[in-house]
């Protein structure tokens, strides 16, 4: 299977085995391999192997393969490590905290107070505003 590649993304070299990692699983379009950077044991990322930056350009099929990829590893998560909980977090350009421009969702295996900053306090919004944000958001689906 070919896919699009970037020779300077470290996501690409890792595809095609320049890089070394810790592999968990591969398929036709996706690898899965562990965070070198952890912020917990176990944070994992499930990584399209054609080079598509972000949500918006990788095509739907393959978005849909890397989240089967992504629910099998939290799934092993579950079994192997038991955490209390599990985040999938996917991030898109850098104001989003996108370091790598290669698609992939984090796998990150969590625990109460372990103060992985992900978390945010619910403050009710104003009605005719999220209103007004539906109907741009609608127009544009
Ligand atoms: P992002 O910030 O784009 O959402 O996530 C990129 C992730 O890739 C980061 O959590 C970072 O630790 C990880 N990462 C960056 N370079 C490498 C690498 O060479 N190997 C591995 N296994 N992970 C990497
Ligand atoms: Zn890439």
């Amino acid at each position: 299977m070919t896919h699009p590649t970037d020779a300077d993304c470290v996501f690409c070299k890792i595809v095609a085995g320049k890089l070394p990692c810790f592999k968990l699983l591969e398929d036709g379009a996706t690898i899965a391999f562990m965070d070198i950077n952890p912020v917990n044991p176990g944070h994992a990322l499930a990584v399209a192997k054609g080079h598509w930056p972000t949500v918006d350009a990788i095509p739907a099929d393959v978005l849909a393969d890397v989240a089967r990829t992504a629910q099998r590893v939290a799934k092993a998560a579950v079994k192997a490590l038991a955490p209390e909980g599990v985040n999938l977090v996917q991030a898109n350009g850098a104001a989003a905290g996108q370091s790598v421009p290669h698609l992939h969702i984090h796998v990150m295996p969590r625990r109460r107070g372990d103060n992985v900053s992900l978390n945010w306090t619910p403050v009710p919004g104003d009605m005719k505003d999220i209103e007004a944000v539906a109907d741009k958001l609608k127009a544009a689906l």
